[in-house]
Order: structure tokens, then C-alpha cells, then sequence
């Protein structure tokens, strides 16, 4: 009899989720999992517009992955992923190849800038805990640059922010929050920083009521977030982006761009699977791959349709969708190595808040509005439900954001 090897790529929310509670329906003799992951920590995705604003420091949003898996059921290997052959149940990393009888496919999201000239170069973006952390660096540098020379350039203190969905919002929030505490340590006048969001969409975060949107723009203007709406990118270059307004190109100059619009799965899913949509794999009812049930794919790389036919949409990609599937698909491994039949996965949307800063936010959770402080205390109840749910009350107190 030969144990069943079941190979879980990425240790996000899908993946660690997928691993910490298939560890406890499977023992030793059921299957071998093996966990593969870039980094030998765990990241907090949620939590990287802190890290790049400095409001956190990034060690509070990490944690080491060997903390929360039972290494007698889970062998953990710290490497990259560099190819799925999935015809020959074959993965490459860089520590070498291993096989697989079955596979769980959660590698995660990444910029996407669609094809805007400039925008790879010219921008920075949030997707993990370097490039949120190079965002942090290269903002102190410009304000040590601006404090530090003779011939002030006014570039080093704007901050530009191209997009206004939930991933801009909630860094324009903790850069407001952030910007005070930059000028008094640089001796910079906080009338000279800027934070401008430039959004192509006429409206900006539109999951939310309009109530909401209005207590979000009034908040966040509040701090000094400039937004100009209805104002496509159309690249960006040295100086910043080239915005389009009123049918003219013109440069909204700065030192510090950052691109938030745009996000996909990992490119890894499109150079292994055919007919692939910016990294994102449609998935079957069971979380598998039409025509491999034994490989899963689950967290941003995954498409859960909502819906039948012409009207289906997929749902957007969140942690909170990511963590539900990584549950649902421990179970159906289970039954698959007990011989069992596989079940579908229902998403339990259960709401969004949106933070505009550490002690605000706008949210709809449970079918009702939030703003405030309320919904800044249900972030931080959310943000610590997803480290309790993977490492348990210790865990949580240790690194929670309520306890
Ligand atoms: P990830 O969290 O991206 O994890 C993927 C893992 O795979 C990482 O550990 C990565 O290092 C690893 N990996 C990637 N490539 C390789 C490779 N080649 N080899 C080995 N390992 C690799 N969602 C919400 O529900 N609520 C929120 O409030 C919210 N806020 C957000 C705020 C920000 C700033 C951002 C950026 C996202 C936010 N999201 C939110 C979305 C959420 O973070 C993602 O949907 C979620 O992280 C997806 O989980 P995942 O496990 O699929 O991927």
C-alpha cells in the first residue's frame, strides 16, 4: 500500500488553510502532503497597505509557516515554483522536482497593468512583502531627500495613487495617517505633502452603498487625499502617469507612484493550463480543474462562477472567499483518499469593510452598513478571525489585532 502524495503549492490564506485542516482529518498512514512556498513565513495580504505606508511594521503581519503545521503529517519545503506539468504530475521548483497524485494549485495574485506603457517601470505595487516594503523605503527616502537638499523638489512629497478601488483606498488611508508623523521626523510642512488618487471609473469603490462612498471621499479628503475621478491612466514615465482629461493627455508629476488597479493570478497558471484568463482558472463545483480531478486550484488563481450560463459572473477574489475554499477542498481530499465522492463548494459572503486608515472604515457585513469606528473594530475582529482560524488563540493573541 503507497501513500497518496498530495502536493499543496503557496502558503497564503488558500493554501495554509487547504494544510492546517486537512493535518487534522488525515493521519500519518492516510497520504504524505508535501507544502511548498517561496518564503518560510506566511504574509498577511490584507495587511500589506500598513507595511507599505508604515503604519505596521511588516514582522507583525508575518509569522513562520513551520508554527502552524504538524510536521509528523506536513513536510514543508521553502522554494519557488517554476513549472506544473500536469500531465505528468510533475511540479519544478527551485529545490528540485517533485510528483503528485494530487494537487492544490495556490500560488496567489499579482499586478496587473494591463499593458499601460511605462506602468511595470514606472510604478510601484503592493503584492507581497517586498514590494510593500519597498513602497515604505522609497517614501522616507523622499522625504530625507526633500529635507536633506538645498533645491527642494516639490515631486519628493506628492504621492500619487493610481486607482481608487479597495486596495487604494485603504493605502490612501494609512498614508494619511502616515504623513503627519513623516513631516515631524523630517521637519517637512505637512501643507507641502500630497496625496492624489487618479481613477479612470467616475465613481470609486462601488460595492458600497452611496451613503458610504460619501463618508469614505469626506473622510479621506478630510486627511488631504486629493481624488480626481473619471481620470484615466494612460501611462506612466519618470515624471509619474499620464492622465487623459477632457480629451488632453497631461503629467501628473510626482516622486512616488504606486498602481493599485489592477490585480491577477499568478503567471505561473497561464504557461501550464490552456485558455487561461489572466492567471485565473474557471474551476469545477469541486474546486478541480475540467478534466483533472485530482488537480485543485483555489485563492486568486480560481474563478468561482456565481450564476448560470450567460449571466455568470466569477466572484471577486478575496481572502475571505480564498480561506472558505481552502476549508471546503481539505474536506474533499479527504474524501477523495477515503474513496469517497467529492462535494460542491458553496461561497458564504458574509460582507467587506474597508479601512480608511487605523480607526476608520466603511463596511457592509451581515446585510448592514457600517462607518466609524464600528466598522474600524469589526476590521480588526475580521483581520484576527483569519490568524485564529489557521493558528488557534495563541496565534491570534500574539498577533491579533483585538486580543
Ligand atoms: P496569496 O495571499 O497571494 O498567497 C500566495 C502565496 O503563494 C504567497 O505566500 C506567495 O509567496 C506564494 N507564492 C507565489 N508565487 C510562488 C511561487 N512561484 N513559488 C512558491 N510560492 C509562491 N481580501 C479580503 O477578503 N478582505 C480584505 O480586506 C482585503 N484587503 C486587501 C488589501 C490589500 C492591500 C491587498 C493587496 C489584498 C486584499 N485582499 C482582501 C485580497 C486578498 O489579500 C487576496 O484575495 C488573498 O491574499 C488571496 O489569497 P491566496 O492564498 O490566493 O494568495
Amino acid at each position: 500500500f503507497e501513500r497518496k502524495k498530495i502536493l499543496v503549492l503557496g502558503a497564503g490564506y488558500a493554501g495554509l488553510q487547504t494544510v492546517v485542516k486537512l493535518q487534522k482529518l488525515v493521519s500519518v498512514q492516510d497520504c504524505e502532503i508535501t507544502l511548498i512556498n517561496k518564503n518560510s513565513y506566511h504574509y498577511e495580504s490584507t495587511w500589506l497597505h500598513e507595511t507599505a505606508a508604515g503604519t505596521i511594521n511588516y514582522e507583525q503581519g508575518i509569522y513562520p509557516i513551520t508554527s502552524v503545521i504538524d510536521a509528523s503529517k506536513v513536510k514543508f519545503v521553502p522554494a519557488e515554483v517554476t513549472a506544473i506539468d500536469k500531465d505528468n504530475q510533475t511540479v519544478n521548483t527551485t529545490q528540485g522536482e517533485f510528483s503528485f497524485d494530487y494537487l492544490v494549485m495556490a500560488l496567489g495574485f499579482e499586478s496587473e497593468t494591463f499593458g499601460i506603457t511605462g506602468m511595470d517601470e514606472h510604478a510601484m505595487s503592493i503584492t507581497n512583502v517586498e514590494s510593500a516594503r519597498k513602497i515604505k523605503q522609497h517614501i522616507e527616502e523622499r522625504f530625507a531627500h526633500y529635507s536633506e537638499s538645498e533645491v527642494k523638489d516639490p515631486n519628493d512629497l506628492k504621492i500619487i495613487v493610481g486607482g481608487a478601488g479597495f486596495t487604494g483606498v485603504e493605502l490612501l488611508g494609512e498614508l494619511a495617517e502616515r504623513v503627519p508623523e513623516l513631516c515631524s521626523q523630517y521637519n517637512v510642512n505637512a501643507e507641502d505633502v500630497k496625496l492624489i488618487c487618479i481613477e479612470a471609473a467616475p465613481k470609486m469603490l462601488p460595492m458600497f452603498s452611496e451613503e458610504l462612498v460619501n463618508y469614505a471621499v469626506n473622510a479621506l479628503e478630510s486627511k488631504g487625499v486629493e481624488f480626481k475621478l473619471a481620470t484615466p491612466i494612460v501611462a506612466a514615465n519618470e515624471q509619474g502617469f499620464v492622465v487623459k482629461e477632457n480629451d488632453e493627455e497631461k503629467t501628473i508629476e510626482a516622486n512616488t507612484a504606486i498602481w493599485t488597479a489592477g490585480v491577477r493570478g499568478n503567471a505561473l497558471m497561464d504557461t501550464s493550463f490552456d485558455g487561461v484568463k489572466r492567471g485565473r482558472i474557471i474551476v469545477e463545483d469541486d474546486l478541480s480543474i475540467e478534466g483533472y480531478p485530482n488537480i485543485f486550484v483555489i485563492g486568486d488563481c480560481s474563478a468561482v462562477m456565481n450564476g448560470e450560463g450567460e449571466n455568470a459572473r466569477p466572484y471577486p477574489t478575496t481572502a475571505q472567499i480564498a480561506m472558505q475554499q481552502g476549508d471546503h477542498l481539505a474536506k474533499n481530499l479527504k474524501a477523495v483518499l477515503d474513496g469517497d465522492k467529492t462535494s460542491k463548494f458553496n461561497y458564504d459572503e458574509k460582507g467587506t469593510v474597508c479601512s480608511l486608515g487605523p480607526n476608520d472604515a466603511v463596511g457592509h457585513v451581515m446585510g448592514k452598513d457600517l462607518q466609524g469606528k464600528k466598522a474600524s473594530f469589526m476590521k480588526k475582529v475580521i483581520d484576527t478571525r483569519a490568524i485564529y482560524k489557521i493558528g488557534g488563540p495563541l496565534l491570534a493573541y500574539k498577533k491579533g489585532k483585538v486580543l
